[in-house]
């Protein structure tokens, strides 16, 4: 698979990341999962703490355990910070927590869970309302310092709380990590995309099939409801799709790849059809006029 840099990093990655959110779903063959994705040439995963209450890095940690060589050819990302009662041992109301102590301590059992002894990447999953950007830095920094984390981002973050938060830290922040997908383009609109333009970062883009709602045999049913927002794109997507000789899904992910600031959409499927058959979306490059046609019928009003 073609690649990219992760921001202005000396790391390379894939020009999709693979997505270990679904990792440890019913019915769900995880480690298969991972293994096509691997052999599909995804060479970015994307982790959270909290996926699957911790599973998911887990069944990952056993992939790599049963074939360290494995580890050579990966780029492994992770999240912290979303802190869910009952979930990784955590008390109290849900809240989002980015205190010093949490980040490295979650860290560090990603890293166990993972059976790694570094990560590439690591993300404050949201915002902590309460937590100074200084304190985040300080995590960072320790982190950095110990060897545990390579590069560091962040997700869901606004660009203004992205820039409060790079004044503070002494290394650049490589990705922001935000939903998008025709569905969902606010990256576009809030700004997020411009700062990755003017600061060389990375967009990775989650759930970039807006859960799978663009995807092949979704929609179908509803195609006649011009107010549902699936409606409007998929009858588009299919005709670009027949023009191109491709499939719906990779044609709304050659939307997300075609704009300049080398977004990396974040394929979250399970099954290794799926996984393989997005790799190719890659190789398909949209014209500008599909480009906007698509947008223009994603909106709801029209394009200035
Ligand atoms: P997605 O690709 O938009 O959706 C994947 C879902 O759509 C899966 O349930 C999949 O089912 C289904 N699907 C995929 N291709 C399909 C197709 N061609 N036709 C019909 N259904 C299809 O992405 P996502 O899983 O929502 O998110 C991707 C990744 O983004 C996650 O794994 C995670 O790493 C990241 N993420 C981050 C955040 C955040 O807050 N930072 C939030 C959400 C997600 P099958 O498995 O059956 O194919």
């Amino acid at each position: 698979m073609k690649t990219t840099a992760l921001g202005s990093s000396s790391i390379e990655v894939s020009r999709l990341a693979y997505g270990c959110w679904r990792l440890a779903g019913e019915g769900v063959d995880g480690a298969r999962a991972v293994r096509s994705a691997v052999e599909s040439g995804y060479t970015l995963f994307d982790h959270a703490d909290i996926y699957g209450g911790g599973a998911c890095e887990e069944i990952f940690g056993n992939v790599i355990a049963e074939s360290p060589s494995l580890r050579d050819g990966m780029v492994i990302a992770s999240k912290c910070g979303i802190r869910i009662p009952g979930v990784l041992g955590a008390s109290g109301p849900y809240r989002y927590d980015s205190r010093r102590s949490h980040i490295v301590e979650s860290c560090e059992a990603s890293l166990r869970r993972l059976k790694i002894e570094t990560l590439d990447l690591y993300q404050i999953h949201r915002p902590d309302f309460l937590t100074h950007p200084e304190e985040v830095a300080a995590a960072f920094s320790e982190l950095k310092s110990a060897g545990k984390v390579r590069e560091f981002g962040v997700s869901n973050h606004q660009p203004r709380l992205v820039a409060a938060l790079q004044r503070a830290c002494p290394m650049k922040l490589q990705v922001q990590q935000n939903e998008f997908s025709l569905l969902n383009r606010q990256p576009l609109h809030d700004g997020a995309l411009d700062l990755c333009l003017a600061e060389t970062q990375t967009l990775l883009a989650w759930s970039p099939l807006g859960g799978g709602q663009l995807g092949e045999g979704a929609g179908e049913l509803l195609t006649s409801q011009r107010s549902y927002e699936p409606a409007r794109v998929i009858p588009l997507l299919d005709r670009i799709a027949g023009e191109h000789g491709t499939s719906r899904s990779n044609v709304a992910l050659a939307w997300l790849l075609r704009h300049p600031a080398r977004v990396v959409p974040i394929i979250g499927s399970t099954q290794p059809t799926r996984i393989k058959e997005a790799a190719e979306s890659v190789e398909l490059m949209l014209s500008a006029e599909e480009w906007y046609e698509l947008l223009t019928a994603a909106e709801t009003a029209p394009l200035p």
